[in-house]
């Protein structure tokens, strides 16, 4: 297939390395001049331009841009493509892109590879990044069955394992394992730099270890993408902190009262349940 993929970073890089690997040509667009040319360089593309008429021939566009833009991406994209083109992307909110996407293009069904780095850009491009991930495609009822079928084959086609769901059932499952944890991570730290006492505080920090280290960590990623999360995601993550919030005030209650054997049977019960998630 002649494959279009549009923004050059970590996921559309790593999906041009291992799309192009499995024989499909691959057409890149990106914002600079230098990403195409590393592109080329790393063998992300066959070709990569900065124009996006340079993608008139293709069969499927990947849309991998900022999730700000996508939207507006398949809105110029309109004017070039053939109307049968497969317009899809890998945003890691669905709702409001698709609400969006699919006013403008009858053909567009929204992804989501569940892989990624910590790295941005070109250079964190890497094969193999999809394998044994989840892949979540979201379609309406809308959506042509066979461009679903031919999302799903490339998807495969990656080594991921392919979810299908309503961009509703995604984006509330999304919010309970990713964008809640962020929002918990950022609070722990956030709370334990209110300590007043600077010797508390300042001891606090030569002491924390792994379980800090594991627990923060994803509070102390990149702020954009946070901010990303809660303004795309607004209802779900909401939801998940309410949830959040009412358990917090359970495990307040229980020490507060306490409640030692109920507290022990809350700890006795997640013990036994967080394997699933793993
Ligand atoms: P990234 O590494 O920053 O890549 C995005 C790339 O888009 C940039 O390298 C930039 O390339 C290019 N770009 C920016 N504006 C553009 C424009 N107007 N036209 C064309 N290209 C443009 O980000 P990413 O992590 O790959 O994320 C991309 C998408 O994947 C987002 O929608 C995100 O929600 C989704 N996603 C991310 C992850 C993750 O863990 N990171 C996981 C799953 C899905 P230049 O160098 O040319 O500026």
């Amino acid at each position: 297939m002649k494959i279009g993929i549009i923004g050059l970073g970590l996921i559309g890089g790593s999906l041009g390395l291992d799309l192009r690997n499995c024989g499909h040509t691959i057409y890149g667009v990106s914002r600079k001049e230098s990403t195409c040319q590393r592109a080329v360089e790393r063998g992300v593309a066959d070709y990569a331009s900065i124009n996006i008429n340079s993608l008139a021939t293709v069969d499927i566009v990947f849309i991998c841009t900022p999730i700000g833009l996508i939207s507006q991406t398949v809105q110029q994209l309109t004017s070039y493509l053939k109307p049968e083109v497969i317009i899809t992307d890998v945003g890691s909110v669905k709702t409001p892109i698709i609400e969006e996407c699919k006013r403008l293009w009858n053909n567009f069904v929204g992804g989501h590879p569940m892989a990624g780095t910590a790295e941005q850009g070109i250079e964190a491009a890497q094969k193999n990044l999809f394998k044994n991930a989840p892949y979540v495609i979201t379609p309406t009822e809308a959506t042509p069955k066979n461009s679903i079928i031919i999302l799903e084959d490339l998807a495969k086609s990656l080594g991921s394992n392919v979810y299908t769901c309503s961009p509703e059932i995604h984006d509330q499952a999304v919010a309970w394992i990713s964008h809640l944890p962020v929002m918990i991570s950022v609070s722990l730290i956030a709370a334990c730099l209110g300590e007043k006492d600077k010797t508390i505080l300042n001891l606090a920090q030569q002491f924390a270890s792994s379980g800090f280290r594991d627990t923060s960590r994803v509070g102390g990623g990149n702020p954009e993408l946070g901010v990303m999360m809660a303004q795309y995601n607004k209802t779900a993550l909401l939801h998940a902190l309410e949830g959040y919030r009412q358990q917090l005030d359970e495990i307040t209650d229980h020490i507060n009262k306490e409640q030692w054997d109920s507290l022990e049977k809350l700890l006795r019960m997640t013990q036994k349940e967080r394997s699933p998630f793993m």
